[in-house]
């Protein structure tokens, strides 16, 4: 039987990307650049679409974590400039040159690397200096640091400084957190006071865009707010942009007493209709949401039964009579006036948003729903 055939999809609306990229726009100083971050796959959503998407409605960077993401995106003929955030590597520096990727250093040594590359390619390698004011992950610490790679930069005639940039660790969180921000924000402008003039200067992220616009300098970073999920309680209006389906494969009627799933971790207190949907751990969803999650049938809300299998789960379907082999299920999104966002499975899964709309399995198929942007605009 193949019928069931895509068992497990997520459509992407790239109208609501786009959507959400004006608003972010709306929310952000007409002065700051706007840098959409597309690492990862575009936190899952299909990395090459949606940098067509934003880049067709404001953006005017983008960003990835690695020079393999960098050039993938060049291969789809995209020619927007893009920032490796991830320090640059020994082993990738030659690509990001050749690839025309902006990468990242912190220490004289990666300057040289670049250097080198650069040299060695007859092209100008271009970079952006990371400053750690806080995170403490990649970045130089002081200005004896960032002098040296300043110092390094400037007689490597190979290498161009573009930009300098830091990343906050905690504007996500309540006040505590807002108090270290203003003081990692601080840190940067000290350490950028001293830089060469014309250099992009950059520090906010989706938590800082929507708490302290006052942050932007000449360009903000739009990660997971362009995807729809402000890490912040805040008053834009953006769109979740990734609906996660699946199918229901089999109903059944249980009886009192009889067990669901591994561990028999739920047991029938009475007659229950029961639908097994094909979708499993092995998808991507949770399996620490078992037993706390529900789904979305027929714009109704069926509670996740016992355990999360691999490849299957089951859910209670007394409160809808109507469900049926075929019928769609509803994992992330809207179904009528019902909706499941990132966040509660994330609430659920004991996790955050960004590692849900992350951890939707390779084997989902993806497919695009796109009204406004029609092609030709090209990137
Ligand atoms: C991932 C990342 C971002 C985007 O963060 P969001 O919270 O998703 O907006 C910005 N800057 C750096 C350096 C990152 O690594």
């Amino acid at each position: 039987m193949n019928n069931l055939h895509p068992r497990n999809q997520r459509v992407i609306n790239l109208d609501h990307i786009r959507g959400n990229m004006a608003e972010l726009r709306r929310i952000t100083p007409k002065s700051a650049r706007m840098m959409a971050v597309v690492k990862a796959d575009a936190y899952g959503h299909g990395a090459e679409e949606v940098a067509r998407a934003v880049l067709a409605s404001g953006a005017d960077m983008l960003a990835v974590a690695s020079v393999d993401e960098g050039a993938k995106l060049r291969g789809c003929g995209i020619r927007a400039p893009i920032l490796v955030l991830g320090a640059v590597t020994e082993g990738d520096v030659a690509d990001g040159v050749r690839h025309r990727l902006i990468q990242t250093v912190c220490t004289e040594k990666m300057v040289q690397m670049c250097e080198k590359a650069g040299k060695d390619s007859g092209l100008i390698a271009e970079v952006h200096m990371k400053i750690d004011t806080g995170m403490g992950r990649i970045g130089v610490r002081n200005r004896a640091e960032r002098d040296a790679v300043l110092k390094e930069a400037e007689r490597s005639p190979h290498v161009r400084l573009s930009g300098a940039f830091t990343h906050f660790s905690d504007a996500d969180d309540g006040e505590e957190g807002m108090r270290y921000t203003e003081e990692q924000y601080r840190k940067f402008r000290y350490l950028c006071d001293g830089l060469p003039k014309g250099l992009t200067c950059h520090c906010a992220n989706s938590a800082a865009i929507h708490r302290r616009p006052d942050f932007a300098m000449d360009m903000v970073r739009a990660g997971i707010s362009l995807y729809g999920y402000p890490p912040v309680p805040q008053q834009s209006k953006l769109t979740p942009c990734m609906r996660w389906t699946a199918k229901i494969s089999h109903v059944k009627e249980v009886t009192e007493g009889e067990y669901i799933s591994y561990g028999r971790t739920w047991k029938a207190a009475g007659k229950t209709r029961i639908a097994t949907i094909t979708c499993g751990y092995a998808d991507g969803y949770h399996r620490s949401a078992g037993g706390k999650a529900s789904v979305l049938i027929h714009g109704k809300r069926a509670p996740v039964l016992g355990r999360i299998c691999m490849d299957q789960m089951m859910a209670d379907v007394t409160g809808i009579p109507e469900a049926a082999p075929e019928d769609e299920v509803v994992l992330m999104g809207q179904d009528g006036d019902e909706s499941i966002s990132a966040e509660d499975l994330a609430a659920w899964s004991g996790t955050i948003s960004y590692e849900i709309l992350l951890s939707v399995g390779s084997r989902v198929e993806r497919k695009f729903e796109d009204h406004t942007g029609k092609q030709g605009v090209e990137a």
